[in-house]
């Protein structure tokens, strides 16, 4: 019985994290519904309420977009905002049977930003600190379409046979006058049987009239030196995520020249067991003058592309500092 309960449209109310003012209009009328006896109107005091409920944070302006890198612990999940619509590109892994970054960051991420409904789902590559949070977040969120290098019997693909895409090199799309092509892979890649999935990860540009991010998955070398060969001057972007968390086996000189971010954001896990990102791959972008962010130090950055904003990241652990959280130790990089 209490499954046909749950079952019901509406049983889960999805709350999205209200505005500081909506909070106080809210408990204004909260103190006026309490006042005493005799107080005329007191029931209007729910009006007050209101706010909290039916005003959504608001999106960005069309022809803007707001990129949101997760800290997902060693891994990667970016959101991508434009005025109607949200991508997000890869899912965080998997922390154990029951909990994966999925369902216990994505997901809410999503609802406290008022996000719905996701407009695509992009899968990078299988490996599962990128995919492991995808299955529970397709349970979780609506999703209008996925696209993926993963391979065609992958459990994720099971249950998505009419929506289900191949990325693919060519692939391009506008959203609210923000632009999103892929660039890698293409069609001889897929027939390649001796590549590793992180040859395939789905590399994605985001272009608006306010900036660009280039997305590259677990890309290496390989792979950077290929679309560097192609066509150097569609990789130009003005913030790079790091491909493959900062590891030794990427980032090559080629690629970051071609690319020449204003800012690179590494995705390592805090500590994590791989030493990424490497301090010479580090040093490699600190020596080009390129602002550096990463996100076991800094939290969640969210960065706004619209008319006058300048690369200025929001960092959630600057802006969110909570007594009971621990700085994180540094290690002595050069971002120090
Ligand atoms: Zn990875």
């Amino acid at each position: 019985a209490l499954d046909w309960f749950a079952a019901t449209p509406g049983a889960v109310w999805q709350q999205h994290a209200p505005a500081g003012w909506a909070v106080v209009a809210a408990l204004a009328g909260v103190a006026w519904i309490a006042a005493p006896r005799g107080v005329p109107g007191r029931a209007l005091g729910v009006f007050w309420l209101l706010p909290l409920y039916l005003v959504r944070p608001p999106p960005p302006d069309p022809g803007a977009f707001r990129l949101v890198v997760l800290d997902v612990g060693q891994g990667l999940a970016v959101v991508i905002q434009t005025h109607t619509h949200s991508l997000l590109y890869d899912a965080g892994p998997r922390y154990s049977d029951e909990a994966d970054a999925g369902g216990r960051i994505v997901a809410p991420f999503l609802r406290a930003s008022g996000v719905t409904r996701l407009g695509a789902l992009i899968i990078s590559h299988q490996d599962s600190d990128h995919s492991g949070g995808a299955q529970t977040l397709l349970q979780t969120v609506p999703v209008d379409w996925l696209a993926s290098s993963l391979p065609e019997d992958h459990e994720l693909l099971a249950q998505r046979t009419s929506d289900a895409i191949r990325c693919e090199a060519g692939q391009r799309w506008t959203w609210d006058g923000v632009r999103f092509s892929v660039l890698h892979p293409g069609p001889a890649h897929y027939a390649n049987a001796k590549l590793k999935p992180n040859d395939l990860s789905c590399v994605v540009r985001v272009d608006s009239s306010y900036g660009s991010v280039l997305l590259t998955g677990d890309l290496e070398a390989k792979g950077e030196l290929e679309l560097v060969r192609r066509d150097p001057a569609a990789l130009k972007a003005d913030v790079l995520i790091v491909p493959h968390h900062g590891s030794r086996t990427s980032s090559t000189p080629s690629f970051i020249a071609a690319v020449a971010p204003r800012m690179a954001v590494f995705t390592p896990g805090y500590r994590n067991r791989f030493g990424h990102p490497r301090p010479d791959v580090v040093g490699r972008y600190a020596d080009a003058g390129i602002t550096l962010r990463r996100t076991d130090y800094d939290g969640a950055l969210t960065l706004v592309f619209a008319p006058g904003t300048a690369l200025a990241p929001r960092a959630e652990r600057e802006h969110d500092r909570r007594y009971w959280r621990e700085s994180p130790v540094r290690d002595g990089s050069p971002l120090d």
